[in-house]
């Protein structure tokens, strides 16, 4: 049985909060969502506006914030590398002002806190596939810092809240995920490419191809992040929430130029190659046996099905 509980969701607005949320109001919880429509958009949650156990509130968690919950999502932060270095010194605070303050929130509300870190933390990473126990390889100054950096130093404020103040965080540390509801212009691989296929256009890969990514859909990651937060005081985390099937970007794109041909897309897209941005991993696919043995989490959705639901909502979406 779920009890009713009032919840704030950070990030509410945005590709993985909207589903976070519907979810949330399924189980019979008041979902407060808190964005300031950065990298998300009103239009993402317009639908949920009149539902009785909901509420929006335009709000920059930089600046304090006082209300009254159970439990926090902290999911603010833009995701998407196009987002997060428009506006670098604002990607750092959102990550480490944003993270006191919903820290000092949840510390006078005696909340559990959740974390939304990144498998960004292990930078391009010298280890291979990721476990938890591995510190990371990131470059402090480079363009992907001030998201990378941002979210390791979240990561140190909830743990040294935990340490100082026998609080009940939770750190998930989510790989690349997608699914419906990313944005058309978000920036990120699986929307890019989605999104030239349906329209018969080329399809960017950046550098040679061979880089390597995992793909989770999101309705597996919410399951995780939900049973993260139902566990007890003492499972913190930090815990590898994505898929661990592992594609190289060129794999990827020839998988959804196929679904779109068999999906009635006339005009196949052609591959064409760009730079390779500064810093960009080089492989990454998560360990998650934390996740199964502390959760009984593993994702359902294979990453064909999963491109092939996305492909749905983007044609009807973008009227294609
Ligand atoms: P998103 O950009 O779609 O959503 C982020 C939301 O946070 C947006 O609605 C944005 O407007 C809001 N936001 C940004 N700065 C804010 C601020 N200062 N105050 C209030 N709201 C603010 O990204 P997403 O993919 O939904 O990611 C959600 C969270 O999960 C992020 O914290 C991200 O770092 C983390 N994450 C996502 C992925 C992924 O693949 N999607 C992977 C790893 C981690
Ligand atoms: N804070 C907040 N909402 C609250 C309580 C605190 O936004 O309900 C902010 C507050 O601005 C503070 C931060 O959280 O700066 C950290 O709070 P904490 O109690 O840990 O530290 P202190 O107030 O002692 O600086
Ligand atoms: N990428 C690409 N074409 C695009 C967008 C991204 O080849 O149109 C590459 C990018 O360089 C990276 C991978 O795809 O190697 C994943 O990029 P994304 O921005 O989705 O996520 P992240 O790099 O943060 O994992």
């Amino acid at each position: 049985m779920v009890i009713e509980r009032r919840v704030l969701v950070t990030g509410g607005a945005g590709f993985i909060g909207g589903h976070l949320v519907r979810r949330l109001l399924d189980q019979d919880h008041q979902v407060l969502v808190v964005d300031n429509f950065y990298s998300g958009s009103r239009s993402a949650i317009e639908s949920l506006l009149g539902h009785p156990r909901f509420e929006l509130l335009r709000h920059d968690v930089t600046f304090p914030l006082y209300v009254e919950v159970d439990e926090i999502y902290h999911l603010a932060c833009p995701a998407s590398p196009v987002f997060y270095q428009r506006d670098p010194v604002q990607t750092t605070k959102t990550s480490v002002v944003g993270s006191i303050n919903m820290l000092g929130l949840a510390k006078r509300t005696k909340s559990k806190v959740l974390l939304a870190s990144t498998s960004e933390v292990y930078g391009d990473p010298e280890v291979h596939p990721q476990p938890e126990s591995y510190w990371g390889h990131v470059n402090p100054i480079g363009i992907r810092s001030c998201y990378d950096e941002g979210k390791r130093c979240a990561e140190t404020l909830f743990f040294d809240y935990r340490r100082q103040h026998d609080m009940p965080v939770k750190v998930a540390r989510i790989f690349n995920t997608y699914g419906p509801g990313m944005r058309p212009d978000d920036g990120r691989v699986v929307s890019n490419f989605v999104v030239s296929a349906l329209r018969g256009e080329p399809i960017t890969i950046y550098g040679d191809g061979t880089q390597t990514r995992s793909f989770c859909y999101v309705e597996d990651l919410v399951d995780g992040l939900v049973r993260l937060m139902g566990t007890g005081h003492e499972v913190t985390g930090p815990i590898n929430l994505g898929n661990p099937r592992e594609f190289t970007m060129l794999e990827l794109a020839d998988l959804v130029v196929r679904l779109a041909a068999e999906d009635g897309v006339r005009r196949r897209s052609e591959i064409v190659h760009r730079p390779l941005p500064q810093d960009d991993p080089t492989q990454r696919r998560p360990v998650i046996a934390q996740a199964e043995q502390q959760l009984g989490w593993r994702p359902t959705v294979a990453l064909e099905d999963g491109l092939r639901a996305t492909m749905t909502w983007f044609r009807k979406h973008l009227e294609l």
